[in-house]
């Protein structure tokens, strides 16, 4: 009876000296002259490594069994991409007295490019862009002419080629007569590259802002007309507003009639390319004989308030990490405060 007693007391001495031992272990800083051992980081279980379930065959009734089917492709990752720089081009020259603010020469154009791709940016199309072939966090560049110069076919479509780049031509259907303006025929052999894309820019050149909107329609299903005429019907119905002077109340006839993309000149007001009513709008960037596109860049970044989602995310990251830092600070702070002597009393 004695020893069973004196067995429960000593068990309850050795519980309460372990879980005291325990306690100081678990709370009592490490002296910093022993070696440490601090887990760095610890990789977020998304970046986990999870091997895909194994295809499993199922046996059919008469004792075979089904073929194994193949395990589902992994999806490539969607998401919003970073930065997206759209150049507006016009016309190209050879010969340095001609350039403009819209005529550049193929080496500045050549220069605005390859600094571009330096950047990290992937050339993309208007078409890929409007089937949302984009990876999340990726920065791209569109190409886009405006009006139809012939070097758009003797100039720039040689130096795209050889580089690898697509673009787009915003063409005025009403001036493919005029000098320096591509034909018919040059607008076919264009398209038949297979560099470019064919859009409209209005029939006449039209100024929206001007024109009420019964006149400007016209003129936009007179280019429509046009371009399916002789190029065939285009794949997307998209619309260059010339000189970037667009009408809000127009946008929105010509989307009710599948307009699916509009393209302006850069302009503080419209800055959303998804607005609330779903018009998508490109902002393009006038890019003229050697521009500054590191300044041009920065410029079309600062649109977003983050430079690109990636930076955006990467911000809301680094936040995260920060306030685990203070709870982990303030952790810290509470196991090495200053011991309070008991009272006395
Ligand atoms: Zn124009």
């Amino acid at each position: 009876m004695k020893h069973r007693v004196l067995r429960a007391f000593a068990r309850l001495v050795f519980i309460a000296l372990a879980a005291g031992a325990f306690w100081l272990l678990y709370t009592l800083p490490v002296p910093e002259f022993l070696p440490t051992l601090r887990v760095l980081s610890l990789a977020p279980a998304s970046l986990a490594v999870t091997p895909p379930a194994l295809p499993r065959a199922a046996a059919l009734p008469d004792g075979t069994l089904t073929p194994v089917e193949q395990p589902p492709e992994e999806p490539e990752p969607v998401g919003p991409p970073g930065d997206i720089f759209v150049f507006m081009y016009h016309d190209l020259t050879e010969d340095l007295s001609q350039t403009s603010p819209w005529r550049t020469t193929v080496e500045s154009m050549r220069s605005d490019l390859e600094q571009i791709l330096a950047m990290g940016y992937e050339p993309l199309s208007l078409e890929e862009y409007l089937r949302g072939e984009l990876r999340a966090g990726q920065d791209y560049f569109i190409v886009t002419f405006d009006d139809g110069y012939t070097t758009n076919l003797t100039l720039a479509e040689p130096l795209l080629r050889e580089m690898g780049i697509p673009a787009a031509l915003f063409v005025i259907t009403g001036s493919t007569e005029l000098p320096e303006h591509l034909t018919w025929d040059e607008l076919v052999r264009l398209r038949d590259g297979g560099i470019f894309t064919i859009y409209s820019h209005t029939d006449s050149h039209m100024d929206a802002e001007g024109t009420a909107d019964a006149v400007f329609l016209a003129d936009v299903h007179t280019a429509w007309e046009k371009i399916t005429e002789h190029l065939g019907e285009p794949e997307y119905k998209i619309l260059s507003y010339p000189d970037g002077a667009y009408t809000y109340s127009s946008m929105v006839a010509l989307a009710a009639e599948g307009y699916s993309l509009f393209a302006i000149q850069n302009r503080p007001w419209w800055y959303k390319e998804d607005n609330d009513l779903g018009i998508r709008i490109l902002v393009r960037m006038n890019v003229a004989y050697e521009a500054d596109m590191p300044y041009l860049v920065q410029f079309n970044r600062s649109r977003n308030g983050f430079g690109t989602v990636a930076a955006k995310l990467a911000a809301i990251e680094a936040a995260r990490i920060a306030q685990e830092e203070a709870i982990r600070a303030a952790r810290t702070a509470w196991r090495t405060r200053p011991a309070v002597p008991w009272p006395v009393g």
